[in-house]
């Protein structure tokens, strides 16, 4: 479902990504842990082209995207609509109801109509338990709540893929886990994800394959119990030594 060949990505003289290779087979549920500035967030957006890589090509599912030629526009924004984001601030619009934010996506990117918007828009904040949140605004929901609208909002536009990047690290400890079981549910249901988080419970429960990035570089992966209880390379020990 997703391919990334030879990615990399810089920001003035600062390389970012090195050479970035990526498979993620569909329905499958990848994890990307890493310390701060190894380049997990900017992985993440070259996923929808938040950032330009300067080299290489993605493909998601049968639109490639190669970022050695020029990229137009309508290239981009077609590309995009592949994938649902949800940010660590879950960048909800404020004058709008929970209901009107996830509708927004479909309405004014899809052309969607209104009534049918409203009634899809209804059922994915039931999925993720706000049924009873449609009509109210964003500063009047938690943290975990507002976070769930932006998932729903990310599923909206009915995406090949999710990214997550660090949903829950804006989030209080006990809001925390509401989110992570929403996203728990999304992936038993077989979705494509790519999670960026600092959750390792998460990533050990949920991932099908974990990867370790520093530096720029992808430094390990793989499966979850395997990665967590025999790292191979040094750098990952580390990391894991760390943060447990
Ligand atoms: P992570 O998500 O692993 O913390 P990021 O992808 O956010 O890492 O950042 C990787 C590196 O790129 C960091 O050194 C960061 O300062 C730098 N960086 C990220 N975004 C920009 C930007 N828009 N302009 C300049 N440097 C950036």
């Amino acid at each position: 479902m997703i391919t990334m060949n030879q990615v990399s990505k810089q920001f003035g003289d600062l390389v970012v990504l090195k050479d970035i290779n990526l498979e993620v087979k569909q329905g499958k549920v990848v994890v990307v842990i890493g310390p701060s500035g190894s380049g997990k967030t900017t992985l993440l957006r070259c996923l929808n082209i938040l950032e330009q890589p300067e080299q290489g090509s993605i493909t998601i599912d049968q639109q490639t995207v190669d970022f050695s030629k020029k990229v137009n526009k309508k290239e981009i924004l077609s590309f995009r609509k592949q994938s649902g984001m949800v940010f660590q601030t879950y960048n909800l619009f404020p004058h709008f109801t929970a209901l009107e934010n996830v509708m927004e996506g479909p309405v004014t990117v899809q052309g969607v109509n209104k009534a049918k918007a409203r009634k899809r828009a209804a059922e994915l904040l039931e999925k993720v338990g706000l049924s009873e949140k449609l009509d109210v605004y964003p500063y009047q929901l938690s943290g975990g709540q507002q976070q769930r609208v932006g998932i729903a909002r990310a599923m909206a536009i009915d995406p090949k893929v999710m990214l997550f990047d660090e949903p829950t690290s804006a989030l209080d400890p006990e809001l925390v886990g509401e989110v992570l079981l929403v996203m728990k549910q999304l992936a038993e249901e077989g979705r494509t994800m790519v999670v960026v988080t600092h959750e390792m419970k998460f990533a050990k429960d949920v991932a099908d394959e974990v990867i370790f990035m520093d530096n720029g570089i992808i430094v390990e992966r793989g499966k979850p119990d395997e990665l967590f209880s025999q790292p191979k390379a040094q750098r990952t020990k580390e990391f894991l030594s760390l943060i447990n």
